[in-house]
């Protein structure tokens, strides 16, 4: 067999979706299944809506998920150029082999001319298509309308009779009706090659074998075929993937959160846990195997296991997979993938002292249980950074405004300030002590420390936390949080009195 090739064609015209993504993942994991080749092409012939920031924003998706491409943008390649803006010869020269041939025909009908074939169509109850009248248009009728000023289109002359299958790798057998073809058109009047042209232009010369993509293209398909059958190209194989849906079955979009793949990246997602969500969007192994590393994706992917039937995105889902994937990693790498965002939360400057690399390490290690997204340190470690705490109202209504508080920070905290080391094994003892002392449950005890050091009423363990904190801020927390204690029953006396 010849050596696979894929490619994943992204219009940049915004940023990564979602949909986008699972398209580019399946492409690559089909190429590195079968040492083929995974071409990246940016189709860029939409001037009006494409821009540069956008293919940025592409790229660095890619690149973020590994997804790393054989050949295109920033890499080359021997079937090059892969923006599609740089290839308008090819296109002007495969439009002229079909004019020659006789399989496309100038058309000068004006939009209004177009509007009032359609709506002639439509009053007879016909499809609201093209008529082809310009099909034989003579040489002498084509001056004239140049002479007119009118600026042609290229059609492509459709054959209308019969079928068109498409033997489809995950659809199977589709049949579409010839009939309900049109004259459609190749090239814009401003020069510019269609989507439908452009793609087969790109796809033969190119050399592609499988073109995988969303299910929204299967429609396009027919219309496709019949310019490979025109051009006398080889046509590759097709796979049309199912749809993304949100929880309500609406096709996936913007009202249901994120759905592009920077943010998703920017919230702290780690790449190999999108892989793996990201692969299960209409492909499986088996029904009980839901954890996929990249390497055992490639080894187990295939088409045969991509579902007909539509997918639907599970954001607690993914969230659960992102936390498996942050608990596997190590303590250093964890540390790498979290780096940048306490330092963009200003938690962490840009140099890092061996003492802070130390301490951001050691607040890793007791949050790495007890996050899903890297987003969530934020909050669930700002009070080891900041000065400033915000207290949760509810958690100090809970603990500190209740009896026996108090007391509790008072016999603490000169033993807090007197203990030597702050480890589990000088803590304990300490809050044991105040246990007994107050006969009451260890975690009434605790429960007052935690909400004094932390603002809020959970946390890891209060002896890792105030091992971070250390002796000096521990204790100055404690001594604000009784002010905190006294001015709040204050202020409740005087409403009583
Ligand atoms: N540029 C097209 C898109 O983004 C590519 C479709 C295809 O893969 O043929 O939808």
């Amino acid at each position: 067999m010849n050596q696979v090739r894929v490619r994943f064609a992204p219009s940049p015209t915004g940023y990564l979706h979602v949909g986008g993504a699972r398209t580019a993942l399946f492409n690559y994991l089909y190429a590195r299944h079968h040492q083929g080749v995974f071409v990246l092409r940016i189709e860029d012939t939409d001037l009006a809506r494409s821009t540069d920031a956008s293919t940025q924003a592409i790229l660095e998706a890619m690149k973020y998920l590994g997804l790393d491409w054989d050949e295109g943008p920033e890499k080359g390649g021997g079937y090059g150029p892969y923006f599609q803006s740089e290839r308008l010869d090819l296109y002007r020269r495969h439009a002229d082999k079909l004019l020659d041939s006789g399989r496309a025909y100038y058309c000068f009908c004006t939009p209004e001319e177009l509007d009032q074939i359609r709506q002639d169509a439509v009053s007879k109850g016909r499809d609201p298509k093209y008529d082809g009248r310009c099909r034989n248009l003579t040489e002498a009728q084509q001056q004239q309308f140049i002479n007119q000023g009118r600026k042609p289109v290229v059609r492509f002359k459709a054959d209308y009779h019969g079928s068109t299958l498409v033997d489809d790798l995950i659809r199977g057998k589709v049949t579409f009706d010839n009939n309900q073809l049109d004259d459609f058109v190749l090239v814009k009047s401003d020069g510019m090659p269609t989507y439908n042209f452009a793609v087969v232009v790109d796809d033969a010369l190119m050399r592609i074998t499988h073109v995988i993509r969303g299910e929204d293209h299967l429609s396009n398909t027919p219309k496709q075929i019949q310019l490979y059958e025109a051009f006398g190209f080889a046509v590759p194989r097709f796979a049309h993937i199912p749809m993304i849906l949100g929880p309500d079955r609406a096709r996936l979009s913007k009202r249901h959160g994120a759905t592009s793949v920077g943010q998703f990246q920017e919230e702290g997602y780690l790449a190999d846990a999108m892989v793996n969500y990201l692969a299960l969007l209409g492909w499986s192994y088996d029904d009980s195997q839901t954890l996929f590393r990249k390497a055992e994706l490639v080894e187990k992917f295939t088409l045969a296991k991509v579902s007909k039937n539509p997918a639907v995105f599970d954001l607690p889902k993914l969230q659960w997979m992102n936390g498996v994937y942050i608990r596997e990693l190590s303590l250093e790498q964890f540390y790498q993938q979290a780096l940048p965002f306490f330092q963009s939360w200003g938690f962490v400057p840009q140099e890092v002292s061996p003492e802070l690399e130390s301490k951001v390490k050691h607040v890793l290690r007791i949050l790495q249980e007890r996050i899903k997204v890297l987003s969530e340190l934020k909050e669930a470690s700002y009070y080891f950074f900041q000065d400033q705490l915000h207290y949760d109202e509810k958690a100090v209504q809970k603990v500190l405004d209740k009896e026996g508080a108090v007391e509790i920070l008072h016999s603490l905290l000169p033993e807090l300030l007197a203990a030597k080391d702050y480890t589990q094994e000088k803590l304990e003892p300490i809050f044991r002590k105040a246990q007994e002392q107050h006969q009451c449950k260890l975690a009434t005890v605790i429960q007052p420390v935690r909400v004094a050091v932390t603002g809020t009423n959970v946390s890891p363990g209060i002896y890792d936390v105030l091992a971070v904190l250390g002796r000096a801020k521990t204790c100055q927390r404690i001594k604000d949080a009784l002010e905190l204690i006294k001015q709040r029953q204050g202020g409740s006396a005087s409403v009583q009195g």
